[in-house]
This record gives C-alpha cells, sequence and structure tokens, in this order.
C-alpha cells in the first residue's frame, strides 16, 4: 500500500498574523509523519510523532500553548485509535503532562482501558514513566492575557470562541501495511468551566480509525460534535458516497444543520484518499500521498 497522511490545527477564525506560524505548524507535523511513513513506520507511530510535533508548537491550543480554563489551569484532552484492530486510547482533563497525545497512546497500549480522566490519569502517566511539567511549560503568556481578558471581560460561550482562533491538532495516516490511524490533541476552549471535556477524546467525535472504513480528526466547537459523532459520521458518509470530499462536505452539512454546530474535519479513505471540510472561516491543514513530491498546505 502506499502511504498517505493529512493532518489539521484547528478550525476557527485565525487571524492573519498567525497563518504563517500554523502553516508552519501543519508543515512541520506533516514532513515528519511522512518521513516515518516512507521508512516502513507504523499509521500509529506517524500519527503520534505529527501530534506531538503540533503540541510543543505554542501556535496551536494543544500542549504548549493551549487556552486556560475559568481556574487559569490547563486542562488537555486527547484520544487515538489504531484502524487494524480498533484499539483506541483516550485522557481527558489531564494537567503538567506535556504530550497527551503519547498518555492516550499509553492508555491503548499499556492498559486494558479505553479513556483515562483527571487524577486518575495522572496517576496512570506517572506509573508509566511520564514526567511532570509545571503549568508555565504549558500555559503562554499570549494565554495568560486571553485569560486575564476573558475573566474580567465577558465569560466565553461555547460557540463563540471559533470566532477567536481555535486550534485542535489532529492527524490520519495509512501506512505501507494497509493500516490507518488516527489522533486529536486539544487544550478545549478558553476559560472552559474546569472540568468540561469536548469532543476530541471521545471515540467517534474528536477520532475514529477503522482500516475498513478510513480514519478521521474534527476540530471546532466540541459540544456540537460530540452530538453528531463527526469522526464516524464522515466515514459513514464515505461508505455511502464513495468520494472523501463528498464525504466531508456532508458531514459538516449535518453538522450545521443538526445542532448549528462549527468545525471542520479531515479523512483519509482505506485507500489512502484525503478529503477535508469546514464552515468556519479557516482551517489550517495540510496533505501528501506518494503521487505528490511536497505536501498541500492550506489554511
Ligand atoms: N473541539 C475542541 C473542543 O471543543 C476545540 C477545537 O477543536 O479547537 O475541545
Amino acid at each position: 500500500m502506499e502511504p498517505a497522511i493529512i493532518v489539521h490545527g484547528g478550525a476557527g477564525d485565525i487571524p492573519p498574523e498567525l497563518h504563517q506560524a500554523h502553516q508552519q505548524g501543519v508543515r512541520r507535523a506533516i514532513e515528519a509523519g511522512w518521513e516515518l511513513l516512507v521508512a516502513g513506520a507504523s499509521a500509529m507511530d506517524a500519527v503520534e510523532a505529527a501530534v506531538v510535533i503540533m503540541e510543543d508548537d505554542e501556535a496551536f491550543d494543544a500542549g504548549r500553548g493551549s487556552f486556560l480554563n475559568a481556574d487559569g489551569q490547563v486542562e488537555l484532552d486527547a484520544g487515538c485509535m489504531d484502524g487494524a484492530e480498533l484499539h483506541v486510547g483516550a485522557v481527558a482533563s489531564v494537567q503538567f503532562i506535556r504530550n497527551p497525545i503519547r498518555l492516550s497512546r499509553a492508555v491503548m497500549d499499556r492498559s486494558e482501558h479505553v479513556l483515562l480522566v483527571g487524577q486518575g490519569a495522572q496517576r496512570f502517566a506517572h506509573k508509566m514513566g511520564f514526567a511532570s511539567c509545571d503549568l508555565t511549560d504549558l500555559a503562554v503568556p499570549r494565554e495568560f492575557a486571553r485569560w486575564q481578558k476573558l475573566l474580567f471581560g465577558q465569560s466565553s460561550p461555547a460557540r463563540q470562541p471559533f470566532s477567536p482562533p481555535s486550534d485542535t491538532v489532529g492527524c490520519v495516516a495509512l501506512d505501507r501495511a494497509g493500516h490507518i490511524a488516527a489522533g486529536t490533541s486539544t487544550g478545549g476552549t478558553p476559560n472552559k468551566m474546569p472540568g468540561r471535556v469536548g469532543d476530541v477524546p471521545m471515540v467517534g467525535c474528536g477520532f475514529y480509525a477503522d482500516d475498513r472504513l478510513g480514519g478521521a480528526s474534527s476540530t471546532g466547537w466540541g459540544e456540537s460534535i460530540a452530538k453528531v459523532l463527526l469522526a464516524r459520521l464522515v466515514l459513514h458518509h464515505l461508505q455511502q458516497l464513495g468520494d472523501p470530499w463528498a464525504a466531508a462536505e456532508a458531514a459538516i452539512e449535518d453538522l450545521a444543520e443538526r445542532v448549528n454546530g462549527l468545525g471542520g474535519i479531515i479523512l483519509l479513505s482505506p485507500d489512502g484518499r484525503p478529503g477535508w471540510h469546514h464552515n468556519t472561516p479557516h482551517m489550517s491543514r495540510a496533505y501528501r500521498t506518494s503521487t505528490m513530491d511536497a505536501p498541500v498546505v492550506r489554511i
């Protein structure tokens, strides 16, 4: 099988001054994942590597650079899925962990569970040898300033954050063995209620992968995405329509029509054809397949 990979760096109204950082970020992520796939690595390894790059990049709302919650803390959600055997791992509301996508993979590979949350997830992380970090390793001055403004100004209703940027990250990859994997990671929404969990760590909502159906990763207003199981929904449309671009459009149409939702989706078909769609002003994204000399990068 020829490999393929697609990533996103969030759907929203990304201000012009951030466009370059977003495009550079998704480009670096896709290049790292592509290099691994070409060398014969698994789709899951490529997804993890691409997402880690974006978690470490403070341009995005994942890992370092995440939005703060109403208490001025960072709470992170992430999930991943291996389409070969439908293995899933996810974490929600974890703090002081630099790369929650790695922790979600540890849940998948090294626990009997699908989703761990909060302190239990953190205890598992320490048991698995993950180093703790400080709040300042995750929260950057830009986000402290945003938090202060929101705290002393208006609160942030759920639908509104998608007018300021929303920069969740995600990736779907197909490897040479024909396996598909998907992963998504986020700091959630700005000024969110402590304990709030969006779509990202919920299987079928923020991510989904099945070698027989394809793989997908979502971004946008999590409360709306969760209601339509956007990542699974787009693969249903792919089965019906056969074309990833049409499937993405149909899924985002459903999101808007059924729940007045806002967001974006990326996907790969089982044979590595990419698709994406969003109803927000922007979504930073990139893909590469074996017929291309360089990735396509868009915002
Ligand atoms: N979907 C994420 C959430 O609601 C936010 C995003 O995609 O940026 O937590």
